[in-house]
């Protein structure tokens, strides 16, 4: 089986701090990945090196078998691969449909009203609040519309920084079962890097770790969640 997402021997630093030190990953088609590791490991820098920024100062980074390490940002970003940053940044003074039309803006403002409709649909709080701005709904909510603007794309591969970051528990597993529903009905592909570990688990049909930039351990989810050092690590108290 060849990769959709291929990621070799990458290393990228900012200035002095090397962030990545030679990471190795795979996302297959289909496929949900999990990249977990604490504040710092450098599973964001990871993410967004796939996006050349930073660019990876050795190694390479492959989509579909196609070399992509030094493509320009935008045209990484038309071969459809979406991504929902940490932090959930989307147009706060903007309103929900807005939003979601700025999403679609690459490549999916022909089918426009289509995929609405199945956002809507997929996420029934956002159709309540079409005409609200984002900036004033709440952080599950913005979360929500991070990802359906990532969607509106039609995204071949899903980037997702850590959705469950700062939403209360019950929020961030209706995020996670909205994960899981796109992967099963539509078989879409989704990278998702946590800190929550054990819901990531859970989730993804396999996972890495990543340790101050570098992969320590790999394998299913559930063969991870069952590891007694990523238990002692990242599962205990949490
Ligand atoms: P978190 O979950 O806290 O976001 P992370 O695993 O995503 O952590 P990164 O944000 O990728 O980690 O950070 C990896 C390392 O790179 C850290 O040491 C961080 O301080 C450093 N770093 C990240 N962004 C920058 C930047 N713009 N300039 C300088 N150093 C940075």
């Amino acid at each position: 089986m060849t990769a959709l997402l291929s990621i070799r021997g990458v290393e990228a630093a900012y200035g002095a701090i090397v962030a990545l030190k030679g990471v190795d990953l795979e996302v297959n088609q289909g496929e949900i990945v999990t990249l977990i590791g604490s504040n710092g490991a450098g599973k964001s820098t990871l993410m967004m090196t796939i996006f050349g920024n930073p660019r990876a100062r050795r190694g390479s980074i492959a989509f579909d078998g196609r070399d992509i390490t030094a493509l320009p940002t935008h045209e990484i970003a038309r071969l459809r691969i979406a991504q929902s940053p940490e932090g959930r940044r989307i147009f706060p003074r903007m309103t929900v449909y807005e939003n979601l039309q700025m999403g679609a803006e690459l490549d999916g403002a022909a089918h426009f009203r289509e995929d609405l409709e199945r956002m809507l649909a997929i996420f029934p709080r956002l159709k309540e609040r079409l005409h609200q701005r984002g900036g004033t709904m709440s952080g599950g909510e913005q979360q929500m519309l991070a990802i359906a603007r990532a969607l509106m794309a039609r995204p071949r591969l899903l980037l997702l920084d850590e959705p469950s970051l700062g939403l209360a528990p019950l929020i961030a597993k209706q995020i996670f079962a909205v994960v899981a529903d796109l992967n099963r009905r539509e078989g879409m592909t989704v990278f998702l890097v946590e800190q929550n570990a054990y819901h990531a688990l859970k989730l993804a049909h396999r996972g890495y770790v990543m340790v101050t930039g570098q992969i320590t351990m790999s394998g299913t989810g559930a063969e991870l969640l069952a590891n007694p050092d990523v238990k002692a690590a990242y599962l205990e108290g949490g």
